[in-house]
């Protein structure tokens, strides 16, 4: 066969793949499947599936009334609720762009954010009105701002021209909406990056790159939600889509639980148990409160029994605790924002059943396996390859059709340049893979501690330290040493009540780390800086430790 001849074509109906068919299967197939919420407003609220669909297609129909056109992009500052699940579904699903904001972010980002997506509309939950009210008049392009409640909790006066009623504008509007076919490749959904270094940059799903991270991230490698599970997102709908949670629980048939803007421990505890969760999922310092509550006040788990952490690294302690003292197996999972997010998930291999635990903990405690759809590959600082022996780290680019080719160009047009290297997107993770396939994120290539030449990994003495009990928080960070040019410095918070020196904590490396890694100082402090997806921020510890001087 020649390369010139037209190949045989399948005879396949050529179904695009779109947000709303999730919905609309779902509204069908499992209609009857709950979603409760706790909402903002201090109730608990639950209704259908089915019920969600109908008022997705009334807001579409408000959509369509505001005018929004396919492509333009609205605006959300919300909790995980079902508003916001509406939302979900009517923006993207009528054609335009969902672009969720997270309102952790510094008002000046989120004017920023904002105004490069030329929002049409936004829509934000009244916990959130005072932000909404300090950015208004900097958001030229927000036609009007809807407040996601009823005419109850309107404000009497607000200095916010064009405020909205979510609720009345659901009333007024009708369910005779018919979900629009498009091009698959449409843009859906927007999110920003946290923009640690520099301005935060959008990455631009589209229909077809949601549904087949929503299909890839339900199956049993990954995620593995069905429809007897009821998943509590414990990660923010604002963060990358809540890890897709609101498309995969619903096109696999699940209640969905979701938690409002209450996410302490004894909030979070009394609702897995009201409602009966099996999985959930979130970063791990979500994890740390929830374990802490549990345990302090010596309750069990009745139906938990998964989770999936994720967003940095999870501290093996935490892995421990939550498997062998709470019963509930952890799946580690690394992604980010540019990936839709998921890339890797952990587990076992068949091969590992019978090895013992601490052999198979070691292989959970990794960032896990490659999910289909995602390729993945480490190579040194001149692009070469590098091998899967499970030593050699190097940069860890990836490729697949949900991770991205550019960042949205926004009102400038400005996408950023060219960001992918021969095909593959630069992670700016440093790793590991294994010969199984199995990768472990040794760094943010940013945060990698070099020392005379040599490159030490920090997250391995960081999970080391919170494997400590008198250790709650635990971040490694390089500073500058005339002769070695870096060496580790750890900065520890204690657990409250505990006591712990810096001999005692350097004494817990003796036998763990190699010599070198050893961290040249212990320095305690009240709290460590974390972002707004609740991670530690080692470029303001950095900072906070520029004039650091090390001992001798
Ligand atoms: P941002 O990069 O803006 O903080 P993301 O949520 O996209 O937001 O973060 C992605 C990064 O988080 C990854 O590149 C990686 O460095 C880190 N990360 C995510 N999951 C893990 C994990 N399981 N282990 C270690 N690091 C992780």
């Amino acid at each position: 066969m020649t390369n010139l001849q037209p190949p045989l074509m399948g005879a396949m109906m050529d179904q695009p793949l779109l947000i709303s068919s999730i919905i609309r299967f779902a509204a069908r197939h499992y209609g009857g499947s709950e979603i409760v919420s706790r909402r903002v407003e201090g109730d608990m609220h639950r209704y259908t599936v089915r019920d969600c669909e109908a008022r997705a297609r009334r807001l579409a129909n408000v959509l369509r009334a505001q005018q929004v056109a396919p492509g333009e992009r609205v605006g959300t500052l919300a909790w995980n609720g079902y508003r916001h699940m509406e939302l979900y579904y009517a923006v993207s699903g009528s054609g335009a762009v969902l672009h969720t904001i997270n309102p952790r972010l510094h008002p000046d980002q989120i004017a920023y954010i904002v105004n490069h997506a030329e929002d049409q509309l936004l829509f934000f939950d009244l916990t959130f009105l005072p932000l909404v009210e300090a950015i208004a008049p900097r958001c030229p392009t927000v036609k009007a701002f809807v407040l996601m409640s009823d005419r109850a909790h309107m404000p009497a006066a607000s200095n916010s021209a064009n405020l909205l009623c979510y609720e009345d504008l659901i009333d007024a509007a009708s369910t005779d909406y018919a979900w629009p076919e498009f091009d698959e490749h449409a843009a859906a959904s927007l999110c920003y990056t946290s923009g640690t270094t520099g301005n935060p940059k959008g990455a631009l799903y589209s229909h077809r790159s949601t549904v087949l991270h929503a299909y890839a991230s339900a199956m049993p490698n990954a995620l593995n939600v069905g429809a007897a599970d009821v998943v509590l997102p414990v990660v923010p709908m604002f963060h990358v889509n809540a890890w897709g949670l609101p498309y995969s629980v619903l096109l696999a048939g699940a209640k969905l639980v979701l938690p409002g803007a209450a996410l302490d421990g004894k909030s979070l505890y009394e609702l897995f148990e009201a409602e009966g969760v099996t999985f959930s999922a979130g970063v791990p310092t979500v994890w740390l409160g929830l374990v802490n509550y549990v345990l302090q006040n010596g309750l069990a788990f009745s139906t938990f029994r998964r989770t999936v952490i994720g967003g940095a690294a999870c501290p093996p302690a935490l892995m421990d605790t939550l498997i062998d003292r709470l019963g509930v197996k952890v799946i580690h999972a690394w992604g980010m924002t540019e990936m839709s997010p998921l890339g890797t998930t952990g587990g076992l291999l068949a091969k590992h059943r019978d090895l013992p635990v601490e052999s198979q903990r070691a292989i959970l405690r990794k960032q896990g396996h490659a999910i289909f759809g995602v390729d993945m590959k480490i190579v040194d600082d001149g692009g070469c390859e590098l091998p899967w022996d499970g030593r050699t780290f190097g940069h860890l680019l990836v490729r697949g059709p949900w991770i991205v080719s550019r960042y949205f160009g926004g009102n400038s047009g400005d996408e950023g340049g060219d960001v992918l290297q021969d095909g593959w997107f630069p992670t700016g993770d440093v790793a590991t893979i294994d010969a199984d396939g199995f990768m472990q994120i040794t760094d943010r290539s940013k945060d990698v501690i070099k020392s005379g030449g040599e490159w030490i990994g920090s997250i391995d003495i960081e999970n080391i330290a919170m494997a400590h009990p008198a250790v709650l928080q635990a971040a490694c960070i390089g500073v500058h040493h005339p002769k070695w040019d870096e060496r580790p410095v750890l900065v520890v918070v204690r657990r409250p009540g505990a006591s712990l020196t810096r001999e005692e904590m350097l004494r817990f490396f003796d036998g763990r780390i190699a010599k070198f890694w050893m961290p040249d100082d212990v320095v305690f402090v009240d709290a460590l800086p974390t972002g707004a997806t609740g991670k530690i921020q080692k470029n303001r510890l950095r900072e906070q430790f520029r004039d650091y001087r090390l001992p001798g």
